[in-house]
């Protein structure tokens, strides 16, 4: 039987190899699915990735728990336990943890490497995916017809639906606010295209992160009982924090040093966003800091530094046959450890959307508006939640509790302040769970569509 849709996924990375699974598993053959990375082949850089109860439960309906558990550090479970230390470390003097914060499951820590492997290990045979195909335009029709996408090769495809999972310098999210920008400009507003262009394009959040892996058992030597080895933790500081988790079985620690100028928030990026970089420039930030936040910066043999530029406040994920999911639509602050697990989330609630016995080419329209309404706000938020804890977690934003108690942010009624600020924002990785958006969306699909659901 002909597949009842025909999708082009641009992007092979965690949200798109994701949507293929979600994909297979609830339409099968009825969706034709074709994946286009510009790579040549299925690859991550960086190191560490946290992941929380929220995108666990999806990890879990994929059947991916077993394989992907066996990555981290131990086999999650839903007991409770630390998710991550948080101290206060740029002084010389040496403090203690003020805060444990709890979640069930703890953070489930694993390389990008292995979930990305898992990933792909577990697509469908006669799966087809494209390497070397960087997405450099695409073009739809007004009404009916299929979407053309081309290539910086020169080639074509055509799909019913395209599907912008290419990362947070998405060239998808280029042309469709490019797009958007002139269609108001030829209606002659110019606020709204000017409004629009901001959207083009990711901004810088004025902050770098320094990333580095170090190899445990050569880190425990010259730093015998270093609570980093088992611990994952965040060293606080006045512009700038420190985040360390163990992953791959505790063989490894994956650091983050991150250095902050507010100042620059907005401004355009010098110079590309991600270069290596001597070890030097990763570890003098924090070489004033407590001997146990420097002891573990001195463990640092190379490192890389990423420029953190995020997607506030996209006004739709959706233009006609084309959609945005994952960085592309809200790439994010990594400082509550969400942009994947959101990637996964978006995923999932279209992927089940397209699947649905009620969407096909001439109810797709309706199944990418329910995504719109159910995804974009939720992503939108936690962008912007995270970008407010960074800023906390450096001394540059005092919550309205803190605020309201008249104390200052270092007192020790402000670190308790403080704590339960942490843990306030954290917990929307646990408190509520994707089925339930996806039900939302269900619901929305066959009221708009007028049917009963089952
Ligand atoms: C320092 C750091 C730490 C992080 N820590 C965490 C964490 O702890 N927890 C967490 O959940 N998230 C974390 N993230 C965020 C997470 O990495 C991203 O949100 C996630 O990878 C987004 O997935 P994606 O599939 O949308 O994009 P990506 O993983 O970037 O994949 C995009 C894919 O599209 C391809 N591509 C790009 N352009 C084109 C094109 N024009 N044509 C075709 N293909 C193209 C790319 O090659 C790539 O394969 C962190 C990010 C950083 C930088």
């Amino acid at each position: 039987m002909a597949p009842k849709l025909k999708v082009a996924i641009c992007g092979g990375g965690i949200g798109g190899l994701t949507l293929a699974l979600v994909l297979d598993k609830y339409a099968g053959d009825s969706i034709k699915v074709d994946v286009y990375e510009a790579k040549s082949g299925f690859s991550e850089i960086g190191a560490g990735l946290s992941i929380w109860k929220r995108t666990w439960s999806i990890i879990k309906t994929l059947g991916l728990e077993r394989s992907l558990g066996e990555m981290a550090v131990t086999f999650p479970d839903e007991t409770p336990k630390l998710g991550f230390g948080f101290k206060k470390s740029d002084q010389a003097e040496q403090s203690e943890n003020f805060y444990r914060m709890i979640s069930p499951y703890g953070s489930i820590t694993v390389h990008r490497a292995d979930m990305l492997k898992i990933l792909v290990d577990n697509l469908p045979k006669g799966f087809h995916a494209h390497f070397n195909k960087r997405l450099v335009a695409y073009t739809q029709p007004e009404r009916e017809g299929s979407v053309t996408l081309r290539f910086a090769d020169g080639t074509t495809a055509q799909a019913d639906l395209l599907i912008g999972a290419d990362g947070v310098n998405s060239t998808t999210r280029e042309i469709m606010y490019t797009d958007f920008a002139e269609s108001a400009m030829r209606a002659g507003n110019m606020d709204e295209a000017m409004r629009l262009k901001q959207h083009i394009s990711a901004s810088w959040t004025g902050t770098y992160a320094y990333r580095s892996l170090l190899n445990v058992e050569k880190f425990l030597e010259f730093a015998p009982g270093h609570q980093a080895a088992t611990v994952p933790l965040f060293y606080l500081g006045k512009d700038r924090h420190i985040v360390s988790y163990p992953i791959s079985r505790g063989k490894l620690i994956n650091l983050i040093g991150f250095v902050s100028f507010p100042e620059s928030e907005g401004q355009n990026l010098d110079g590309p966003s991600v270069v290596e970089v001597p070890k030097e420039d990763m570890i003098n930030p924090f070489s004033a800091w407590e001997p146990e936040a420097r002891t573990l910066m001195e463990g640092v043999e190379k490192s890389s530094r990423w420029a953190i530029c995020h997607v506030r406040n996209l006004p739709k994920y959706v233009s006609g046959r084309v959609v945005l999911l994952g960085d592309s639509a809200h790439a994010m602050t990594t400082h509550i450890g969400a942009g994947a697990g959101q990637a996964i989330e978006d995923a999932y609630v279209l992927g089940r959307l397209l699947s649905d016995n009620l969407s096909n080419k001439s109810t797709l329209d309706s199944a990418l508006r329910v995504y719109d309404s159910v995804r974009r706000p939720i992503g939108n938020f936690v962008v912007e939640h995270s970008r407010t804890i960074g800023l906390a977690y450096e001394f540059n934003y005092v919550p309205d509790a803190i605020r309201a108690a008249g104390v200052d942010m270092g007192s020790p009624k402000g670190f308790d302040l403080l704590s339960d600020f942490i843990y306030d924002t954290w917990s929307f990785h646990w408190k509520s769970m994707p089925e339930e958006d996806w039900l939302r969306a269900e619901q929305m699909l066959r009221s708009m569509l007028s049917e009963p659901t089952n």
